[in-house]
């Protein structure tokens, strides 16, 4: 098989594998107990912590473990909602948010509060100029994403914290597809991130809170995670987040330079018949989200089941509708369902992406013949 699915999750990373191993066996301790084991169990953990802030890189705050991304921007959103002061009852967000984002907001939107949804541009990116007409006082957070997850572009997270800032505003980043990629700039009040897709394991997530950012507590019981997030955590999962974060930091570079050769090689063998759906400057390169006219993007996959790739118009759980990402870049339902997303990143060889990208092309052109 040749992986080319990065934006859905990414190989665990031997490193981080080592690092987990004693604490799936030998090591079991409850790290809420107060014997030796459990506090070099609750030591592990801290270590990890501060392996996820430092890649974060913001400084101060604090940062608590969740089970996922998705549970961490649920509880940023309905959390900072339900702290927020009286008056404070609206969220500014972007249509090509993740679902964890956007059905949180509409959640809330049931429940009386207010949320702006504001447009991108073809290339995927936000006018910056529309999310100063959107803040006032009485936006409570702003939530933006650093990297998109469908087609890699790259919002200006730092200008819109600050924007944000200006009228007292928190501010929500969802860094998940950007940790150990791109810089996440100054000026988020929290920060989400997922362990699975930077070579860790699955089932864990974090979020970061600048001090006094805090959402309020998640999770009743036994107090753990500064009393916001109760739960016996697990040290392996915990472990293994830290150890991938820590390996995204010293990576980056090496990983940044071998992502910009495959993203080259993959272009030079697609050539002109296919488009780049976003912004080509503003992007994590990882992610080559494509199209052609007249592609069926679906019979593609069925018909090339050795490569692992997505729908460029993934479609919201299964239910055929076209990617809500794609739509909003403007794309027509015709266009979206001709479109592909190639994610690859720190294990995928050249050989490999232009092989599969090489058998695409051809995929796609028998489709034209038989059109024809
Ligand atoms: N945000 C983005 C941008 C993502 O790509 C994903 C995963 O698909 C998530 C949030 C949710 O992450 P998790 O799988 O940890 O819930």
């Amino acid at each position: 098989m040749i992986y080319l699915d990065y934006q859905a999750t990414t190989p665990v990373a031997p490193e981080v594998a080592e690092a987990m191993r004693p604490w799936v066996s030998e090591k079991f301790a409850n790290p809420h107990a107060p014997s030796r084991w459990g506090r070099e169990a609750a030591a592990a953990i801290e270590v990890a912590r501060n392996q996820v802030s430092q890649a974060i890189g913001l400084g101060g705050g604090s940062l608590a473990f969740t089970g996922s991304a998705t549970e961490a921007l649920n509880w940023a959103l309905k959390g900072t909602i339900e702290k927020a002061h009286e008056g404070r009852t609206r969220i500014v967000t972007v249509a090509t948010e993740h679902a964890a984002v956007l059905d949180s907001c509409e959640w809330l939107e049931g429940r009386g509060f207010g949320v702006t949804r504001l447009p991108v541009g073809r290339d995927g990116l936000i006018d910056i100029d529309s999310v100063e007409a959107a803040l006032d006082e009485t936006v409570a957070l702003v939530a933006v994403m650093l990297v998109n997850n469908e087609i890699g572009v790259i919002q200006p997270v730092g200008e819109i914290a600050r924007l944000a800032r200006r009228v007292g505003a928190l501010m929500l980043c969802d860094a998940v597809q950007g940790l150990g990629r791109v810089e996440i700039p100054e000026g988020p009040d929290l920060v989400a991130v997922s362990a699975h897709k930077i070579h860790g394991p699955k089932g864990i997530g974090a979020l970061w809170m600048r001090q006094g950012a805090e959402p309020a507590p998640l999770i009743h019981g036994g107090g753990q995670e500064q009393g916001l997030r109760s739960g016996t955590l697990s040290p392996a999962l915990c472990v293994g987040l830290g150890a991938a974060a820590k390996l995204a930091s010293e990576r980056r570079e090496a990983d940044h330079q071998h992502v910009e050769r495959l993203w080259d090689a993959a272009l030079a063998e697609l050539g002109p018949q296919w488009t780049v759906n976003g912004s080509v400057e503003q992007r994590y390169r990882g992610n080559l989200n494509i199209g052609r006219e007249g592609v069926d993007a679906a019979r593609l996959i069925s018909d090339l089941r050795d490569i692992a790739f997505s729908l460029g118009s993934a479609c919201a759980s299964g239910s055929g509708r076209p990617s809500h990402v794609l739509r909003a870049i403007g794309l027509g339902d015709r266009e979206a369902r001709s479109s592909i997303r190639l994610g690859f990143g720190r294990y995928t060889t050249e050989e490999e992406l232009v092989s599969a990208v090489r058998r695409i092309g051809t995929a796609a052109r028998a489709q034209e013949g038989l059109a024809a």
